[in-house]
């Protein structure tokens, strides 16, 4: 029978989720993306073949509002690519209704700079009891990182010891300081303090405290800050054996210098202030001074690669592997007009989804990614656009 899906947000990550989607339409069926502004997925419906995509709003902050669009097209699953913010309220449309769920990131509350599964994870009992599926974090990173992890643990090794997950982007996008996804998110994270998990406990460290420079396959050497990222929170609890992980990423001095200085002005600010009468929030004013990230495309040049090196032990002895991927910011708008950061994104958003409707990938109940197999999804990857390599270091 016909599949129905619903992709929710129209941005970066949404745009190629929709594209994906339509080059894989025999799994897909019919599929409808809606987002708040209906002409955001208009723009996207011209890009693609007439009749192959259909358009709608929604306000996904408001969980009714999600129910009758599921109810509206009757969908199988539905893929969010909004905003964090919108986790709970579409997770709990997706209970009401029967419906699988798909997303690429923790919930956030909008009015606190912090995110972690608990509240995702609490779901698990309420989609049991619908008898459908939530896949938590099918992006990059959480996502193919963590599908990295089980890949590494099923092929490599009898116990994974330690896990550095590498995240690089070398694009270069032309202003002096824009960021690649939604700055409000982006910036988020960069100012917020580092944490990585060691012998069992969480270990905090200032905001861009430990750098090391790390030569990347195809890119080269470049600085790497340990920071905090939410794929850690699942994984020390699947992976065997783990006794530290800790997740990079680099920046560039440009970037951070920009940084620096909205810090200590207050512009990431996420409390209301009071000006001219009015209360406006500092980095929401700053997003919009920033361009659009969908904006950064045609713009972008240069490759990413993100990876995971893992290290621990095989049959009696140490070993180490690096396995990574690299995309060319050129090549992906190419293919789908949006750069790397969204398309590392929203390909394994749709594979996720392929996966769950074909049920390689399917359980009742809040699932994250380390959980399945890995061998479908590290198929796919080399068929959708996003290749890896292997090695041992
Ligand atoms: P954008 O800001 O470009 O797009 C988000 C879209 O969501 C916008 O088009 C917006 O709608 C829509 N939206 C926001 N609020 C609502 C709402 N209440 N109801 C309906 N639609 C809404 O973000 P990105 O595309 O860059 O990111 C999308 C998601 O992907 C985010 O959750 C982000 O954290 C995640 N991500 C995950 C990564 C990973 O590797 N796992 C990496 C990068 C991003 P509109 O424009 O119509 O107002």
């Amino acid at each position: 029978m016909m599949k129905t899906t619903i992709i929710i947000g129209a941005g970066g990550v949404g745009r190629v989720v929709t594209h994906k989607c339509v080059q894989n339409k025999d799994t897909f069926g019919r599929i409808i993306l809606a987002s708040r502004t209906l002409s955001k997925c208009k723009e996207i419906q011209s890009e693609l073949p007439q009749g192959s995509l259909e358009v709608d709003t929604v306000d996904a902050d408001n969980t009714q509002n999600v129910i009758d669009l599921i109810q509206k097209y009757d969908a199988d699953i539905v893929i969010n690519v909004a905003l964090p913010y919108q986790d709970l309220t579409i997770m709990d449309a997706c209970v009401a209704t029967k419906t699988d769920y798909l997303d690429t990131a923790n919930y956030e509350h909008p009015d606190e700079a912090k995110f972690e599964y608990k509240l995702q994870w609490q779901r698990d009992e309420a989609f049991k009891e619908a008898g459908v599926m939530a896949l938590l974090g099918s992006g990059f990173d959480p996502g193919v990182t963590n599908v990295f992890c089980a890949y590494a643990q099923k092929h490599y090794f009898d116990e994974i010891h330690t896990i550095d997950i590498l995240d690089c982007n070398a694009g270069d996008h032309g202003y002096a300081f824009a960021t690649n996804f939604n700055p409000e998110i982006n910036l988020r994270e960069v100012s917020a303090k580092g944490r990585y998990w060691e012998n069992g406990e969480w270990i905090e460290t200032e905001p861009m405290e430990i750098k090391m420079v790390w030569d990347y396959p195809e890119v080269g050497p470049k600085d790497s800050y340990l920071l905090y990222h939410e794929e850690m929170e699942s994984l020390v609890k699947h992976i065997k054996g783990l006794k530290r992980i800790r997740f990079f990423m680099t920046f560039g001095e440009s970037y951070l210098t920009h940084m620096k200085c909205l810090e200590n002005v207050g512009m990431l600010g996420i409390e209301p202030i009071e000006h001219q009468g009015q209360k406006i929030v500092p980095i929401e004013f700053l997003k919009t001074l920033l361009p659009d990230p969908a904006s950064l495309g045609p713009h972008t040049k240069g490759k990413t690669n993100i990876g995971i090196v893992a290290e621990g032990i095989k049959d009696g002895k140490k070993k180490k592997i690096y396995i990574y991927q690299v995309s060319d910011h050129e090549a992906c708008y190419k293919e789908v007009k949006s750069q790397a950061v969204s398309y590392t994104t929203g390909v394994p958003a749709m594979i996720g989804a392929k996966l769950m409707l074909e049920k390689k990938w399917y359980k009742e109940g809040v699932w994250n990614m380390e959980e399945f197999d890995p061998d479908p999804f590290m198929e796919e990857l080399n068929k959708q656009g996003l290749p890896w390599k292997i090695q041992e270091l």
